[in-house]
């Protein structure tokens, strides 16, 4: 079988292509590597299944050649953080939405058997109700969330009116080995990580009860591939961790330590948690890893995030400075 992943050179990418390596397939690669990198595909760069193509998603003429004879498509190309979102919403609708426009277009003239699309649970919001259902209300908060879900209406839409096979898939806080490795501030870990490997203190949002859906990387890709093997068409399904867990339990497992604690962000939730009973019933999947497992693995891995910045509260007033001017509430 011949898969083609876009994004295939970022953290998520980048695991779902040595997996489907392994598992005897053919591989391209579409990448700008904007944020990826070819050293994510390091294990794998001489695998002489795999093609790593630079190109931008949005850019037909570039990638249009490498769908021929695909079997399925794995999208997840898209550019992933907050902040720069709401400071450049026009890149991120280039690459989130047009791009996307532009790999199911090619995808359909290619007539390739499948899609999945790797979609967020920011489309979420601030949600009334946890666990999380697929019913509720989209509330997108800033342009990244909007992007990720104008991307899966766009796949949808392509499912429904030209009869292709797409599902779906929104994410919940992926974690894992080579999470997103560029500096951007963001993701609790690797702010965290760095902080912890340079014994600075570690930076608390809030109180630090606020609770997250932390899904390690490899129960994510199981459930692409387990979505990608079934029947399943033109649905929309949670991947969550079946758990809710604080940020200070993710403090106390990574070894307590120093601490200070910074203002709570505008837009963001309380608890993200996912209602899974869908992928469960309809696919059997259920997630594997534990966060205590996971985040045992992740300190075992301490070298992916030694090269991050070092956040301190000053840095990170300064960087989430356009998020409160944004996204705070109006006086
Ligand atoms: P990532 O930034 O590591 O990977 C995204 C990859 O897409 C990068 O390699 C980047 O270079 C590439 N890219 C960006 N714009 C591109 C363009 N225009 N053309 C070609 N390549 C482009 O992020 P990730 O965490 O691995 O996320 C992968 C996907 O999963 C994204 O679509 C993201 O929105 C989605 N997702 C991630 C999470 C999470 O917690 N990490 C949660 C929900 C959804």
């Amino acid at each position: 079988m011949k898969a083609l992943v876009t994004g295939g050179a970022g953290f998520i990418g980048s695991h779902l292509v040595e997996r489907l390596l392994e598992e005897k397939n053919e591989v391209v690669v579409l990448d700008d590597f904007s944020n990826g990198s070819p050293k994510n595909l390091r294990s794998v760069q001489a695998h002489r299944s795999l093609t790593v193509q630079k190109a931008d998603v949005s850019d037909r003429k570039s990638i249009e050649p490498f769908f021929s004879g695909v079997d399925t498509v794995y999208h997840l190309a898209a550019l992933a953080d907050i902040v720069p979102s709401i400071q450049h919403p026009d890149a991120y609708f280039r690459s989130n939405v047009h791009g996307t426009f532009e790999v199911m277009e090619c995808a359909r003239q290619a007539r390739v058997n499948r899609v999945l699309y790797a979609a967020s649970s920011s489309c979420y919001g601030i949600p009334d109700r946890t666990p999380t259902s697929e019913e509720s209300e989209i509330r997108p908060e800033y342009p990244y969330a909007l992007t990720k879900f104008l991307g899966e209406q766009i796949v949808m839409h392509w499912g429904r009116v030209y009869k292709m096979n797409v599902n779906s898939l929104r994410f919940f806080n992926v974690y894992g080995p080579r999470a997103r490795t560029h500096g951007t501030y963001g993701a609790v870990f690797k702010v965290f990580l760095p902080q912890k490997i340079h014994g600075a203190s570690l930076t608390i949002v809030g109180d630090g009860t606020q609770t997250r859906d932390f899904t390690y990387v490899s129960d994510v890709i199981e459930a692409m591939l387990t979505v990608a093997r079934s029947d399943l068409r033109n649905e929309i399904l949670n991947v969550g961790s079946g758990r809710t867990v604080s940020v200070n339990t993710i403090v106390q497992l990574l070894g307590g330590g120093k601490t200070v604690h910074i203002p709570k962000r505008p837009g963001e939730p309380d608890c993200t948690f996912a209602d899974i009973s869908k992928i469960r019933r309809l696919t059997g999947w259920n997630p594997k890893v534990p966060i205590e497992e996971g985040v045992g693995i992740l300190l075992k891995h301490l070298e992916d995030f030694k090269d991050l910045p070092v956040w301190t509260t000053d840095t990170i007033e300064k960087a989430t400075e356009d998020w409160f001017r944004y996204l705070g509430k109006e006086e």
